[in-house]
């Protein structure tokens, strides 16, 4: 049987005990995708709120919105708060309800570095100065990432686990025009192989199921992804929700949503390959209220999850 190594167990066996990922969304960051610097309206997928389910549950400090890349930042007070409250918010409930006691801090929503290096840095020290956070993860994009911010982060992983978090989603430039990606995939590579000459962790992010795109095309992602020398990879299904313009694009009959079947067979066939040292942070993804348009089978995440994990086993890899 060939054993895939979750993050979880990553994690476990470098800190001697299970470390849970705190989200945390904070007033003022967008994305270079939606706010005009690349491109307006973003991944043609993309509605932020559907990204965000364990925060959509606590309480926001909501505030205005603020230009982080003026030189003037006269909210960043209130972004530390934010962090602050959200981290002790859902750090809390984790040790309520799992007994937690070491943490990684996940700014996940939008673009994280995608703001001045100062402001950066003063978040990313405040993230690591709270208790029991053993590192961050930072989830951005691949041409919002400069050579200074690497380098603090660099500084950073010589004492914390700093990961860093990069939506690859295909390799192939006419998907990602298809999607409204604002980026090609050598853009991807160069900021990838950057992270990696500086040793930090990689994560990658592919979404199977992208317009137009083969099983052939798919593994062909994968194969790339893992060549780049990612540490982790996540994967997950291109899934159709309100207020998006692929709501729009199903809705005229432009886009037709992968199958569970199909999706599954892409999953088995990457984990044939995946080399023993990478990780993998996801295996599927949904969205459980009225939001998913399509398709039905990402509603029920766990039950996806479960057909997942049957197939691989009947290959011969334990997830
Ligand atoms: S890069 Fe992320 S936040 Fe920006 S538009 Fe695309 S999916 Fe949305």
């Amino acid at each position: 049987m060939k054993k895939i190594l979750t993050f979880g167990e990553y994690l476990k066996d470098k800190f001697g005990e299970r470390v849970y990922k705190v989200p945390i969304a904070l007033s003022g960051f967008t994305c270079p995708n939606i706010d005009g610097s690349v491109a307006r309206g973003g991944c043609t997928f993309c509605e932020n709120d559907s990204f965000n389910p364990i925060l959509n549950q606590v309480e926001k400090i909501k505030g205005i919105t603020l230009n982080l890349n003026s030189k003037e930042n006269p909210l960043l007070e209130k972004q530390l708060q934010e962090l602050q409250f959200q981290f002790q918010t859902l750090s809390k409930k984790l040790e309520r309800d799992y007994d937690a006691s070491k943490f990684l801090v996940y700014f996940q929503a939008f673009t994280n570095t995608y703001a001045p290096i100062e402001t950066l840095k003063k978040l990313y020290l405040k993230a690591l100065s709270l208790p029991n956070v053993v590192g961050l993860s930072i989830g951005t994009r691949s041409d919002s990432v400069s050579d200074e911010v690497l380098d603090f982060l660099e500084t950073l992983s010589k004492k914390h686990e700093i990961w860093i978090e990069f939506g690859i989603q295909s390799i192939f430039d006419e998907t990602l025009e298809k999607i409204n990606r604002g980026h090609n995939f050598q853009n991807v590579e160069e900021a990838i192989l950057k992270s990696r000459e500086r040793n930090l962790n990689v994560c990658g992010h592919l979404i199977y199921g992208l317009p137009d795109e083969s099983d052939e095309m798919m593994q062909q992602s994968f194969d790339k992804t893992v060549e780049l020398g990612v540490n982790s990879i996540k994967i997950h299904p291109l899934y159709v929700v309100e207020r998006t313009a692929l709501a729009n694009q199903y809705r005229k009959g432009e886009f037709s949503p992968i199958s569970e079947e199909t999706y599954i067979k892409n999953i088995v066939d990457s984990f044939k390959k995946l080399p023993e040292d990478i990780s993998i942070q996801r295996v599927t993804a949904g969205v459980e209220n009225s939001t998913l348009i399509s398709p039905d089978w990402c509603f029920n995440k766990q039950s996806s999850f479960g057909k997942i994990r049957k197939e691989l086993y009947k290959n011969g890899i334990l997830y």
